[in-house]
C-alpha cells in the first residue's frame, strides 16, 4: 500500500494510467501540477486491466515497475499498487472509493490529458468519479478540448480547494507531443526512445528485452 509515512492531511493528486511504458510526457504534467496546485503528493496508480482498451503489451508488474523506478528520485512522487491488487477491471471509481476510505476527506485531484478526457463520460460511474475526486485535465498536443460538464468547471481555485472533489479545472502544462505508443513503435523499429523517457526506465526496458519486434 502507498504510504510516505506523514500522514494524509494535505491536497493530493493522482495520476492513472497503463504506463505502456511511462514517459517524460507523464512526469512533466505531474511535476507542474503537483506545484501549480500547490499539492503535497502525485500518486501514480498504474492499472492492471484498462477498461476501455486492448491488453497491454508488458505485464502489470513490470509495468508498475517501470514507474517505482521513474519516480524514485522525487520525494513528492509516490506509486501506488491499489489497482494491481485488485481483480479485473481497474475501475476508477472503485480506486476512489478505496482511497477516501484511507485518506479521508482530503482534496483528491485526478490528472486526465485531454484524450482521456473526452472518453470520460463512458467510463464507469462518471459520476461517482466526478463526486469523489476534482479532474485536473491537461492539453495534449493535436487534441482539441472537450467541452464536457459546463456546470463542473470550478469558477476559482479557491472553489475546488475547499472541496473533497465534484470540480472541473483546466491547467495548461508544457506540451510534449509523448506517447507511450509511439515509444513502443519506436523500440520495435530498433530506435532508441532515449529522452522522451527516463534513463532508468531505458535501462529497465532493455535489461527485460520488452517491445522488442517478434522474431
Ligand atoms: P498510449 O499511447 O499507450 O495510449 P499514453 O501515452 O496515452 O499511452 P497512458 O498511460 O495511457 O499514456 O496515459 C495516462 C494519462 O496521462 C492519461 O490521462 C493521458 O491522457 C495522460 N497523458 C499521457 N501522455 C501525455 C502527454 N504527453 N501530455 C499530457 N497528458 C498525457
Amino acid at each position: 500500500m502507498a504510504s510516505d509515512g506523514c500522514g494524509y492531511d494535505s491536497m493530493i493528486g493522482l495520476l492513472g494510467g497503463t504506463f505502456d511504458p511511462i514517459h517524460i510526457g507523464h512526469l512533466r504534467i505531474a511535476l507542474e501540477v503537483l506545484e501549480a496546485l500547490e499539492l503535497r503528493q502525485m500518486r501514480f496508480i498504474p492499472l492492471r486491466d484498462p477498461p476501455h482498451r486492448g491488453v497491454p503489451e508488458v505485464m502489470p508488474q513490470q509495468r508498475y515497475e517501470m514507474v517505482a523506478a521513474a519516480v524514485a528520485d522525487e520525494p513528492r512522487f509516490l506509486v501506488d499498487d491499489c489497482e494491481l491488487r485488485r481483480e479485473g477491471k481497474s475501475y476508477t471509481a472503485d480506486t476512489l472509493s478505496g482511497l477516501r476510505q484511507e485518506i479521508g476527506e482530503v482534496p483528491l485531484f485526478l490528472l486526465l490529458g485531454s484524450d482521456a478526457f473526452r472518453g470520460f463520460p463512458s467510463w464507469h460511474q462518471p459520476e461517482q468519479v466526478l463526486a469523489l475526486a476534482h479532474l485536473v485535465v491537461l492539453q495534449r498536443p493535436g487534441e482539441m478540448m472537450p467541452n464536457l460538464y459546463p456546470k463542473r468547471v470550478a469558477t476559482s481555485w479557491g472553489d475546488a480547494q475547499s472541496l473533497p472533489g465534484g470540480r472541473i479545472l483546466f491547467k495548461s502544462t508544457t506540451q510534449l507531443d509523448i506517447s507511450a505508443t509511439n515509444i513502443r513503435r519506436m523500440v520495435r523499429a530498433g530506435l532508441s526512445p532515449r529522452y522522451l523517457i527516463p534513463d532508468a526506465v531505458l535501462r529497465y526496458i532493455s535489461e527485460h528485452r520488452l517491445y522488442q519486434a517478434k522474431e
